[in-house]
């Protein structure tokens, strides 16, 4: 392979990503003056939005403005990889591990639903975010990794489900003629979307339910009063009567919320459209979604225009907020297009022409979490550790029910009831999530957690 210098060959990066980089018709004003709501909802991405979408159609009439500092999408939900999975936490394997199977089962269940409620919304709310429904091939590339498709596997049938199908090696090949694949397990729930069109599809969706979305418009400040909350914004506030916070990694700037939290830093390739030709050397005429088995896996899924989407691998923990800063990392780029070279040499001729990364909002456990702050005046909704495509739609029924004061059965899943685990405090915890970073993808790339230290980083993440 050619080497170049990372800086020029990566000299189309793009800020902050390919998705939002394409035409997004009219941004919504930001807020002028002061206004009063039921709910205002801070963070414009898929779990604020599908939560005023929920809340909306729960109380029709009920004010709710959705406050985006700068657009809908701008966070995670518009920079992601698009892959919309049945997966909350690290895996099913892990799920059942930290919940037990009976919850694992329900989440799982409710999972299912939601992705095909996703599909559903999309048809009737005609949002054109290129949508395909090809399932999810979670592939090994090595012994370690034949472990975990087996542990997935044994796990989901102790839940009794029947939906994750064991492929063999040989299958794969003809799913996909990657190189070094050994075996996986096929899951046909999975959506492919175009992320940021799905976050503006939302919005508008969210507008013909009443709901009102204000972007460039940052959330500065949060005072709970006893029967109101206000929300300062640089050009006006809003007293409402209960707060959402749905701005994922960025809520590390909430001071109780920063022993939970940390920012993952994920990054993305993406190739240049490929001929039929090209696409014919590799097969993958199914065009579904692929994961590896690493800790920190890579992802591939092909695009409606003909490209690879090539993400994952080496993913930086930082114990502060997102750093616009890390929203582009050459090295980073490089190492994942030794990964799509060693992968695809049938590709040699294609070139990566983008990269990008986003924040993600991690927890201990990987367990996304609905909490309260402010005596239940404020709820926080947020941790999907990097898959959240999907689970924020389930998550968005959590909030609903919980800001209703409705017991039902989402807010008695482990969303809800599975407490957050403390990080160490500061300047411990750099150094831990600095440490656990480090010792995760040494293991990665020789093949196994090998040591007492991975062990230590894989029980930190428990
Ligand atoms: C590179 C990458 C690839 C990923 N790939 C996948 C994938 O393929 N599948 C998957 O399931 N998940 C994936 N994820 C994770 C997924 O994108 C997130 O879990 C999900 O989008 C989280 O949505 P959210 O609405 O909770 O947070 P976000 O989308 O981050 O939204 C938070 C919003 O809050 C806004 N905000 C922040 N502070 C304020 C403030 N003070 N006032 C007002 N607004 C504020 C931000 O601007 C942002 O728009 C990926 C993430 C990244 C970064």
């Amino acid at each position: 392979m050619e080497v170049e210098d990372p800086e020029r060959a990566w000299g189309r990066l793009t800020k902050p990503g390919y998705w939002l980089s394409r035409p997004a018709g009219s941004a919504r004003p930001p807020l002028e003056g002061n206004v009063s709501a039921d709910f205002a909802i801070v963070g414009g991405g898929f779990t604020g939005l599908w939560s005023a979408i929920r809340l909306a159609e729960a109380v029709p009439g009920a004010r709710i403005v959705v406050l985006e500092a700068r657009e809908v999408g701008f966070g995670a939900s518009g920079r992601n990889g698009g892959f919309a999975m049945t997966m909350v936490g690290r895996n099913i394997h892990d799920l059942v591990r930290k919940v037990g199977p009976a919850a694992a089962r329900r989440v799982h269940l409710e999972m299912v639903a939601v992705l095909g409620e996703i599909e559903r919304f999309c048809a009737d709310e005609s949002i054109d975010c290129q949508l395909s429904h090809p399932g999810i091939l979670t592939v090994s590339n090595g012994p370690e990794q034949d472990l975990r498709i087996e542990q997935d596997l044994r796990a989901a049938r102790l839940c009794g489900l029947d939906d994750f199908r064991d492929v063999s090696g040989e299958e794969c090949g003809e799913m996909v003629r990657a190189h070094g694949v050994r075996r996986g397990h096929f899951e046909e729930h999975a959506l492919l979307v175009d992320p940021a069109a799905l976050a503006r599809g939302l919005r508008d969706a969210a507008e013909r339910r009443g709901v009102t979305v204000f972007e460039a418009t940052p959330v500065t400040s949060l005072d709970a009063h006893p029967y109101r909350v206000q929300l300062a914004t640089p050009r006006g506030r809003v007293d409402s009567r209960q707060v959402l916070v749905a701005t994922n990694a960025y809520a590390r700037v909430v001071p109780q919320l920063r022993r939970y939290l940390f920012t993952v830093c994920a990054y993305i390739t993406l190739s240049a459209p490929l001929s039929p030709e090209q696409w014919a050397r590799i097969g993958w005429a199914r065009r579904m979604g692929i994961e590896d088995k690493r800790i920190m896996p890579h992802f591939h899924r092909p695009t409606a225009d003909g490209r690879i989407l090539w993400g994952g691998r080496d993913a930086p923990l930082l114990a502060g907020p997102p750093d616009p800063g890390r929203d582009a990392d050459p090295r980073i780029f490089q190492r994942l297009e030794e990964t799509f070279r060693r992968t695809f040499p049938q590709l040699s001729d294609v070139r990566l022409e983008y990269g990008w990364g986003g924040p993600v909002g991690g927890t201990v456990s990987c367990i996304p979490h609905a909490g309260w702050l402010a005596r239940g005046r404020v709820l926080y909704a947020l941790g999907y550790s990097g898959h959240g495509v999907g689970p924020s739609a389930l998550m968005a029924k959590v909030a609903r029910d919980l800001l209703l004061g409705r017991e039902t059965p989402f807010t008695k899943l482990p969303l809800v009831t599975r407490r957050l685990t403390p990080l160490p405090p500061p300047p411990l915890q750099a150094k831990v999530l600095e440490l656990s970073q480090r010792v995760l993808q040494r293991s990665d790339d020789q093949g196994g957690a090998r040591g007492p230290l991975a062990g230590l980083a894989l029980r930190l993440l428990q």
